[in-house]
């Protein structure tokens, strides 16, 4: 039994050990930014890892000591923001990640809750693949969150329920639902927010201002504690599950290549 899922809070001997046994790494992914005068600036990064520590029991794996910070310049007109440039973030994911491969990590489960830091991930995750020779899965644990809990939380909103929920979840101390205040108009708000997340259009945003005037909507005045806990639970038992069945396929399929590169040599 480890003491712990964190990588950092374990010894050399004990990663060691757990390499050899199931070699899975977990890179939770973040970011500190405004999150309006009821949540604190870490939001993201405290959902990933409670989340990320979630699954790494259920697959018996580590969770990686990951940048707190993202790619979040869209936030940087209120204090509060601290963005790294995307060439930055992916410097620190990629040179994270494969220092684990060099000592025997195979597998990396990327999980992200925010959206600033997609783009950057995705080229991280090619390289890790490609030079580094990982088996690499992102998911995007937001959405996960819009899917399971959107319809009843009023979607996935900057500052609004779901994210509430999941800081509720393990550090109610820093949720403070009394300050609740000055959330902008939730139409607008959905309108900017469908729009910036279809798949066949994709417009730049600069300013969150744009979607959200005072930084943040949504109507979080209602989550508890208790619906927080079984909102990152049921996150993480469905990542767990797909993630299992993805590996399984990819495994497959990477090995499947290796077989017909070795016909071609042997032919
Ligand atoms: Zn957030």
């Amino acid at each position: 039994m480890l003491p712990s899922r964190f990588f950092s809070e374990l010894t050399q001997p004990e990663i060691a050990a757990q390499f050899k046994k199931n070699p899975l790494v977990i890179l939770p992914a973040g970011s500190v930014e405004q999150h309006g005068p009821h949540l604190p600036t870490g939001t993201d990064t405290l959902a990933a890892n409670m989340i990320a520590q979630r699954v790494a029991e259920l697959m018996d794996g580590l969770v990686l000591p990951a940048s707190p910070l993202g790619v979040t310049p869209m936030h940087m007109p209120f204090e509060g923001t601290i963005t790294l440039t995307p060439d930055t973030y992916m410097r620190l994911v990629i040179e994270t990640c494969a220092s684990t491969a060099q000592h025997g990590a195979k597998y990396l489960l990327i999980i992200n809750w925010h959206e600033g830091n997609i783009p950057s991930l995705a080229i991280a995750s090619e390289a890790l693949h490609r030079e580094h020779g990982m088996t690499v899965l992102t998911v995007q644990a937001c959405y996960i969150a819009a899917e399971l809990y959107g319809h009843d939380c009023g979607g996935l909103t900057h500052g609004g329920e779901i994210e509430a929920l999941a800081v509720l979840a393990y550090r109610p101390d820093l949720v403070h639902l009394d300050r609740i205040d000055y959330s902008s108009d939730h139409t607008r708000g959905r309108k900017w927010d469908k729009l910036r997340r279809t798949r066949s259009y994709q417009p730049v945003l600069t300013d969150i201002r744009t979607i959200a005037e005072t930084g943040w909507y949504g109507a979080p005045e209602h989550a508890t504690v208790a619906k927080g806990l079984k909102m990152l639970n049921d996150i993480a038992d469905a990542i767990a599950k797909e993630a299992t069945d993805i590996f399984r396929m990819l495994d497959e399929a990477q090995g499947g290549t290796a077989e017909i590169k070795h016909l071609k040599i042997a032919g």
